[in-house]
Parts: structure tokens; sequence; C-alpha cells
């Protein structure tokens, strides 16, 4: 079925995924699952263990996805394991309040100095979502100023990224999004201050909050310029709106404290989600007290989960958030070093232009010699050699983010032999990335 030039089996992912499309559409339960970026059959995995994944045609892969960043530890970690079995024998939901989910809301908040109260919620989408509602609740204001390239779940008043000119009411991206849901959101080029003050003054004591990603990872990364994050602050502590941080994705991550560990600056409200479930549904949203104070039933504004703090998922997260001290951490850190400069290393020999920017451990390759600063600049790339060098790496048992968009994630299990798997598969791919054509 694939028209690429790369000879791989992958036969029982191609039944099975012939068996998903006629039940789920696009036989897939996350778009980008699909490979519609890149091309071919997407790999259906049945197992994983440490660094790699095992697909159904028995296929092993140096996993640098780590199912977008939850899997920090490597894939079943024994001692995660052990607590999420521990947990399944004591029941697995009960509609009451119960210890585990205190002892990770206590584990985030000791972590995480901003975080006062937190509330657990399932998604990262279902965090973001309740946090504009309650910076909307709290401050009685309505609007939202959002970057372009930043995502923040499927919330819809977020999934308008376009946008044109200092402070444009955003378009929907998506049919099914009205315009009333997206018209109290305003989208702005990331990384420009000057916009962010513009938008302020065109609309004053209108804007409740300014939701970024702290550190981009979802248009490829794409860390913030030294003083953005403190611009943002300080431009809605001004003009009484409140700074909404989405840790989603850097929480727990690019350090013990996430990216506020990294960049010091105090959100009014923090998302989380990925890493804090241990791979399991799990996700939060919290922040300072008095606005907390606002969420039911301790203040007015609903909010309510029938799995919220689910037994399972917060002994994952709390068995995963225990193990990552910070020898975790400099040993994710050290191997996601290592594996950008083979990357670098390779395309440079082979000449291919390209940008490998990085949030601590967090990175992706830009196919353009260009800095990337905003979703413009990202999308200025030659996303047609990630193609092929995504396609050379999975014909060779490494299996990339299947987009250029993407972040690569890698865990305290890539252990010298992935690494050396990844650098025998390199030079393939990156003498595929310079033959592509466009
Ligand atoms: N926020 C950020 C920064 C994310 O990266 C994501 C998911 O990738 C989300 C929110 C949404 O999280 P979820 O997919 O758990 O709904």
């Amino acid at each position: 079925m694939s028209e690429l030039p790369y000879p791989y089996e992958a036969q029982a992912s191609q039944a099975l995924f012939d068996r998903a499309a006629a039940v789920t559409p696009g036989g897939v339960n996350s778009p980008v699952r699909a490979f519609r970026a890149v091309g071919g059959t997407p790999r259906f995995m049945v197992s994983g263990t440490g660094p790699y994944l095992t697909d159904a045609d028995g296929r092993e892969y140096v996993d640098l996805v780590c199912s977008w960043g939850p899997m920090i530890l490597g894939h079943a970690h024994p001692e995660v394991v052990a607590a999420v079995q521990e947990a399944v024998t004591r029941g697995t939901s009960f509609g009451t309040p119960g210890e585990g989910e205190v002892a990770l809301a206590e584990e985030m908040v000791a972590r995480v100095e901003p975080l006062e109260q937190v509330r657990l919620v399932s998604s990262g989408t279902e965090a973001t979502m309740s946090a504009i509602r309650l910076a909307r609740g709290f401050t009685q204001r309505a609007k939202v100023i959002k970057f372009a390239g930043c995502y923040h779940g499927h919330v819809d008043a977020l999934l308008a990224a376009a946008g044109s000119g200092l402070a444009t009411f955003a378009l929907p991206d998506t049919p099914g999004v009205t315009g009333a849901q997206a018209g109290d959101t305003i989208v702005l080029p990331y990384n420009d201050l000057e916009a962010v003050h513009a938008a302020f003054a065109a609309h004053p004591g209108e804007i409740a909050c300014v939701i970024t990603e702290a550190s981009p990872g979802n248009m490829g990364v794409v860390p913030p310029l030294p003083g953005f994050n403190q611009g943002l602050k300080d431009a809605c502590a001004a003009n009484g709106a409140l700074y909404i941080s989405d840790e989603v994705m850097t929480g727990f991550r690019t350090s013990r404290a996430g990216w506020y560990g990294v960049d010091g600056v105090r959100p009014d409200l923090m998302t989380f989600g990925k890493v804090m479930g241990g791979g399991f549904p799990a996700a939060a949203f919290g922040g300072r007290a008095d606005v907390m104070a606002h969420l039911a039933p301790a203040g007015p504004v609903y909010q309510a989960g029938t799995l919220s703090g689910n037994p399972v998922a917060t002994a994952a997260g709390l068995a995963q958030l225990r193990l990552l001290d910070d020898a975790a951490y400099t040993t994710v850190d050290a191997v996601s070093a290592r594996i950008q400069s083979l990357v670098t290393e390779a395309l440079t020999k082979e000449g291919v232009a390209h940008t490998l920017q990085n949030a601590s451990n967090m990175f992706s390759v830009f196919f353009t010699d260009r800095p990337v600063r905003t979703y413009e600049d990202a999308k200025a790339q030659e996303s047609f050699r990630y193609t092929a060098f995504f396609h050379s790496l999975l014909a060779n048992g490494v299996h990339l983010p299947p987009s250029s968009f993407e972040a690569w994630f890698v865990s305290t299990a890539h252990d010298d032999r992935a690494v050396q798997r990844i650098a025998d598969a390199l030079p393939a791919a990156a003498r595929a990335a310079a033959e592509a054509t466009a």
C-alpha cells in the first residue's frame, strides 16, 4: 500500500489499520497517529519495554515519542507497573474521594511552588478548558489571548490558531467550532510581546487571561525568547488578567518543577497532564489559592468529572513522580543531549540545512537553517525532508513522531544500546533527507 521508496514490512499493522478504519474515523483515536503527515502505515504497537516498542509484525523500535511525553521512565517501568497492580486489586473507581488523589496533589504542590491548590481531571484538554472557564469566572471577563502554534488540546475556544495582524479575532480552525465559541479568542504571533501589549490596549478591561504553552512543543520545539514569559506575566498583572502557563507537555518533564523550574516565572494558573499520569489518563489544573477558591464546590465556577482522581491513574502518576528525582532528570537530559548531537552530526555530514531546538530534554529538528521563533517560521521548513528522514529511521527501527511539528521525547530508559541503534540508523536517514524532493 505504501508508495514510499523504503522497503519494510507492516502487514499486521496494515490489517489492523484496515479493521480500525471500518469502525473508527480514519482508523485512529487521535488524528496524528494516522501518519497522514508522513504517509504510510501507522504501526500498531502491542508492547513496550524501557525505550522500545514492539509492533504487531514483531518489529522492535527505539521509541522517540514516549506516548507524546508521558513515558519519561520508559515503558512498563517495574515500579510504576507494581503500583498500578497494587491499586487495581483494590478496585478501579469509587466515585468518592480517596487518599491516592490527595497524595498526588501533595506531590505536585510540593514540587511546583506556584501551585497552591490543584484539581485533578482526566486529560490535558479538560485541564485547559477548565482553567479558561475559571479565569473567565474569576475575572468576569470574556476574552482570551492565545498564540499561533500553541496547542492546548481540542477546547473549542482554543482551536482558533489562525489570524493576521496584531490582534485579530480568530476564525475557528475546524468545522463544529462556531464563530461565537472562537469569537472571544485573540490569536497572536508567538514570542511577540508588542502584539500582546497592543491587544491589551485595544481591549481594556476585557481580557480574562493569556494562555501560553510554558515552552511550546506543538509546532516543534520553540522555546520562549528570554523575557517573553515574564513579559506576559507583567502584562497580565498590569491589566488585571490571569497568566495561564500550560505545562501539560513540559510539566515534570523539563525539570522536577517543569518549565517553571527553568524560567521561574510565576503563573496565576497552570495546567498539567502527560508525565503526572504515568501513562494513564490523569491531568490537572491549579495555581493561586484565591483563584482556585472560585471552583465548585468551594465557589461558583462549575467543574466535575466521573473519573477525576481515578485511583489507578493517581497511583501510576504518583509512582512515576516519586521516581523522578534530580538524578532521573540528569539522566534524561544527558541522553537527550547525546541524541541531539548525533542528529545534528548526521544531518551536517550530509549537508542538510536544519535547526535543532530544545527545551531541556524536549527537542525537535526543523529542516531550515533559520532559527524558529514563531509558527510562521516553523511552517517555512522543508517538511518533505522530514518525511524521508522519518521513513528511513522507521525502516531501521527508530520511531519518531509522525510529523515535523511535534517534539521528540526520550526517557531515563534510553540506554547505550538504544542510543547506538539510533546512531546506526541516522546516516541513511540523513542521506534520505538530503536526497528528498518536494
Ligand atoms: N496542552 C498541551 C501543551 C499539550 O501538548 C496537549 C497535548 O498534547 C494538551 C494540552 C492536551 O492534552 P490531552 O491530549 O491530554 O487532552
